[in-house]
């Protein structure tokens, strides 16, 4: 048994990608390991987006998010330097390309694919996604679908713990799941949280600035001062402070284009004066996404409600 679970995944890569295959595994993951707290690691993703965590225990491996499909091979050398046994289950915290762009090759495997109802749905089409002003992403195929889906949570008892999936509200899309490990007391919340950049709002797919607020809200109402937090896109495992200080990111950006609306600016007068000017150089540095993306949805929200 044994034997052929450490199979598993030099047998699979050596299936899938034959002598390829090979050299990535010798070449090392790209993939940084970390270990997080319990059950728990974090796969930082090269250039610190697409984070993964790793749920590895007697019961069976969980894995939440799987990158692009062409990450695969490194995705499975990461796994199998954490654990000897197969891959059981997916869950995919929401529909963007970096997140379930392996399912195709791991379903084929028999991983079970989980995510919210929404994000099933959003495959049946081609994706777009809001980056460099909205570019489109072929529809994934079929084998990548979710098999179980949700409207408003699941929970798996796995390795001795319960795993709390469930919906949050709307705010990088309107299919965001979070993940609590409750005894390993780790939180993914997707890319609601990211640590390295502004937060994105994906209106093609029903995010909502105000919803992200709400959702943050939510996160931190959760988690303790031991709590660890692996962000959607970041590097490192982050905390409770992690997330406060993009709490306030979130008031300070809502504050600021309160008062210039309340001033009768309009949008193009509010990006002229760039209001954020002083925040840009930590949070507006990644090129597909920044200020100028995102103050123009703040904008909308904030006179839609007015
Ligand atoms: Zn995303």
């Amino acid at each position: 048994m044994v034997k052929l679970i450490s199979c598993y995944v030099v047998c699979l890569t050596t299936l899938l990608f034959g002598t390829a295959g090979t050299t990535l595994a010798q070449s090392g993951s790209a993939f940084q390991i970390r270990a997080v707290q319990g059950n728990v690691h974090m796969l930082e993703a090269p250039g610190g987006g697409g984070n993964i965590a790793v749920m590895s225990g007697p019961d069976g491996v969980l894995l939440v998010d799987d990158r692009f499909d062409q990450d695969v091979p490194a995705l499975l050398q990461a796994v199998s330097e954490i654990t000897s046994a197969p891959i059981d289950y997916v869950i995919n915290t929401h529909i963007h390309p970096d997140h379930i762009g392996g399912n195709n090759q791991l379903a084929a495997h028999g991983v079970t694919i989980l995510a919210h109802d929404s994000v099933r749905i959003r495959m049946l089409e081609e994706l777009r996604i809001p980056r460099r002003g909205g570019i489109y992403f072929d529809q994934p195929p079929a084998a990548a679908r979710p098999v179980i889906t949700y409207s408003e949570g699941i929970t798996f008892h796995l390795n001795g713990e319960e795993v709390q999936i469930f919906l949050s509200p709307p705010a990088h899309t309107d299919g965001d799941s979070f993940v609590y490990f409750t005894e390993s007391d780790v939180l993914h919340l997707g890319d609601v949280f990211r640590t390295n950049m502004y937060p994105i709002i994906d209106r093609y797919n029903g995010g909502s600035f105000l919803g992200m607020i709400e959702a943050m809200g939510l996160a931190i109402g959760m988690a303790g001062p031991e709590t660890r937090v692996i962000p959607g896109h970041g590097f490192g495992v982050s905390d409770r402070a992690g997330m406060l200080e993009v709490q306030s990111l979130l008031f300070e950006l809502r504050a600021r284009m309160q008062t210039l609306i309340d001033q009768g600016l309009t949008l193009d007068e509010i990006l002229a004066a760039a209001p954020t000017a002083d925040l840009d150089p930590r949070w507006g540095q990644v090129a597909s996404w920044n200020a100028t993306d995102l103050l123009p949805i703040i904008f909308e929200e904030l006179t839609a409600v007015q």
